[in-house]
């Protein structure tokens, strides 16, 4: 009885606070239309503020976690003025500072330590490797010790090197200052690109073609190095989405041009082969990145060009 007296009290207690609760929005809401409480809308305008600026900025890859700016950094360093610059700045380093801050070219630390290895810690990778493989082959069933499997493992490390070989590169030696001031400012294409890169989550390649377009701010940039930044992002564990982001938001920083397109179409041998098998599909990304971004029409001129929105 004692319980059962217990329980409505508590549903009219919570229903009387929904009842203030209402009320109360009711008094905001009559506050803001009477024109006093300001708060209220300011809050909402600035939320939107907030959205709308997240969705004007491309989006980065998380690990991009932009520096502090380089402004900052001589403020203390004028103020403190202690830390030699060659004791912070490893020697693979870009000078650059754009594109490393903004961590286009992705040093993580392990790829470091792939740049600047020696020729002894080169050899101690692949045999580690080496060991992996061999791992792998026993681990599906095989023996890894029959002749057509045994130098298996060491070619099988060697291609992976190969195919991640973008880690090893940067943005400013591939463009090694072929930027012409042209005075140009009509749309530039590359078309047909074609990329062979890796998919980080099964390790299975990817392949596919890119179209990269931009509009110049009077610079225009080596026509062949656009073909080989996209080499240097498609080299890597990738996904095609991050893939196509990284490619414009170089050539985006290393040129500064009025506006950058990028689209890629691929196959996932990871869907072609497993999963859902279906060997007909193409997954198709773009980014664009200023003028290409805010004008329809210009983004427009650039899709029928590629030969995208004829399908
Ligand atoms: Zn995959």
């Amino acid at each position: 009885m004692v319980q059962f007296d217990t329980i409505p009290d508590s549903n009219s207690a919570s229903g009387s606070d929904r009842k203030d609760r209402k009320n109360k929005d009711k008094r905001s809401r009559d506050r803001t239309s009477a024109g006093e409480g300001r708060a209220p809308s300011q809050n909402g305008s600035h939320a939107i503020a907030e959205r709308r600026s997240s969705v004007s900025k491309p989006a980065r890859d998380f690990r991009d976690k932009p520096e502090p700016s380089p402004k900052k950094k001589r403020k203390t360093s004028a103020t403190t003025a202690i830390v030699p610059v060659e004791e912070v700045e490893s020697s693979t380093r870009s000078p650059s500072p754009v594109i490393d801050f903004d961590g286009l070219s992705r040093p993580s630390r392990g790829t470091r330590e792939r740049l600047e290895e020696t020729e002894k810690q080169k050899e101690e990778r692949l045999e580690r490797m080496k060991g992996a493989v061999r791992t792998l082959l026993e681990c599906v069933g095989e023996d890894p010790d029959r002749e057509g499997l045994l130098a298996t493992p060491e070619r099988y490390a060697k291609a992976m090197l190969f195919f991640t070989k973008g880690y090893q590169e940067n943005v400013r030696d591939i463009v090694n200052g072929a930027i012409f001031q042209e005075g140009h400012n009509e749309m530039v294409i590359v078309k047909d690109i074609e990329i062979f890169s890796m998919c980080e989550h099964h390790l299975v390649p990817f392949t596919g073609k890119m179209h990269i377009g931009y509009i110049p701010a009077n610079a225009v940039i080596g026509i062949s190095k656009l073909p080989r930044i996209a080499e240097l992002f498609a080299r890597r564990l990738q996904i095609q989405e991050r893939l196509t982001k990284e490619v414009a938001n170089a050539i985006m920083e290393v040129l500064k041009p009025q506006g950058v397109a990028v689209v890629m179409e691929s196959s996932h041998l990871c869907m072609v082969m497993r999963g859902v098998e279906k060997t007909t599909t193409s997954t198709i990304t773009s980014c664009v990145l200023g003028c290409f971004e805010r004008k329809e029409k210009t983004r427009n001129e650039f899709l029928s060009l590629i030969g995208v929105n004829r399908r």
